[in-house]
């Protein structure tokens, strides 16, 4: 047994809180009904579906009419894209995002071009910075819809999303904006018209609440297809009965990450500790992605002569949960699209290491993770033919 157990994988997903459990509970009780009843039960769980809805609206500047629950992140994201490139196919078939989009969009994009249109990835800056100016030369007279991300999930990239809309409106006040704030939501404050964007995803599991449930934001007024038909839930745009349980779990969590925004000071300082205590203890290793504008939890960095997934396996044994942007730990066997978009070297990317804190770790988790993770980079380097050569003699 591990000395410790340190889950540092909250990139990933997040633990269900007490207070999002506690929230959730009845729903799965005596407050059963379906919302499209007309009996008091129905009624009942039709007033606490909108009240959800409300109060999600009110968080993010939006009106309750603007808000839509879906089963996930993903399927948000394939709204947002699909639903708004069919909608707008008579004012044109081009679509711009980013090299560093969650695979749900970027794939979403590639299905999009099986079907004739036409997209436009646009290039990111070492640290993962989209930049304003570059997405506004891609937008063209018949680009329908811009998507890119609020903040990214692996290099913990927060993306200058109101300038990003400023300038895209400018060269083109027609053409719709995306933002997947899946990996945002619970820890950076967001009104969509501050940001001004048309649409906005979420994610319950990504700020303690369950898998299963999303959300996406539809400005009123803009043009967007409907992906699932169905009865007339979601105000006749998204078929299937609401996960009311869920859903009022997403409110809650939603809520509480608001409220406990001060608490990103004390999770930057751990981030910034362990990012500044690894780079210092062990050679060969680089930050992926920027120092500043870069998420509270999120620390990414490479260590060279180390395969990512032997790393994880090693943290693994001593009780902590990380992740990689190594070729094997994902279906394709290609190392992240993300680290390679940065330009890091396809070698870095492999030996590429994500810990991703949350509110839930401690200074202790810190401490642990800088006492254990020297000792097995130097046992794992000392087993490769390469360092050997490098470093003259073995450790
Ligand atoms: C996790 C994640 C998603 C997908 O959300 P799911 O609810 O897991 O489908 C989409 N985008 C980003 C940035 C994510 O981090």
């Amino acid at each position: 047994m591990p000395e410790k157990f340190v889950y540092a994988d909250n990139a990933a997903t997040t633990r269900v809180s007490q207070s999002v459990l506690d929230a959730m509970l009845p729903y799965f009780g005596e407050e059963y009904g379906n919302p499209s009843s007309l009996h008091s039960k129905g009624r009942e769980a039709s007033a606490a579906l909108g009240d959800a809805r409300a109060r999600i609206a009110k968080l993010l500047g939006a009106k309750e009419s603007e808000i839509y629950f879906t089963a996930s992140g993903s399927e948000a994201d394939n709204w947002a894209a699909k639903g708004a490139a069919y909608a707008n196919r008579d004012r044109g078939r081009h679509i711009v995002s980013t090299k560093i989009e969650h695979h749900a969009v970027l794939n979403s994009l590639k299905a999009l071009e099986r079907e004739g249109f036409e997209v436009t990835l646009v290039d990111v800056d070492q640290g993962g910075r989209v930049s304003p100016e570059a997405v506004a030369n891609a937008v063209r007279e018949d680009t329908v819809l811009v998507s890119v991300m609020t903040a990214n999930n692996e290099v913990g990239t927060i993306e200058p999303i109101a300038e990003i809309s400023a300038a895209v409106k400018q060269k083109n006040r027609k053409t719709l904006i995306f933002t997947d704030a899946v990996q945002a939501a619970g820890t950076l404050r967001l009104d969509v018209r501050e940001l001004g964007v048309d649409m906005l995803s979420l994610s319950g599991h990504k700020l303690h609440a369950p898998k299963g449930v999303g959300a996406l934001y539809i400005r009123n007024g803009i043009r967007v297809s409907n992906l699932i038909d169905g009865g007339g839930q979601e105000r006749s745009r998204r078929g299937g009965t609401e996960n009311l349980p869920y859903i009022i779990g997403l409110a809650k969590a939603l809520e509480d990450a608001v409220a406990g925004i001060d608490e990103n000071a004390r999770v930057s300082a751990m981030r910034d500790r362990l990012i500044d205590g690894i780079l210092d203890k062990i050679p060969y290793t680089r930050l992926n992605g920027a120092r500043e504008q870069r998420l509270p939890g999120n620390v990414n960095i490479s260590f060279d002569y180390i395969e990512g997934e032997s790393l994880l396996l090693w943290l693994d044994m001593n009780g902590i949960c990380a992740s990689t942007g190594s070729a094997c730990s994902s279906a394709s066997l290609e190392a992240s699209h993300v680290l390679l978009a940065l330009g890091v070297p396809v070698e870095s990317a492999h030996g590429s290491l994500r810990l991703s804190l949350g509110r839930d770790n401690t200074d202790d988790d810190v401490d642990y993770i800088l006492r254990v993770l020297p000792g097995i980079v130097e046992r794992l380097r000392a087993m490769s033919p390469l360092y050997e050569k490098v470093n003259g003699s073995k450790i």
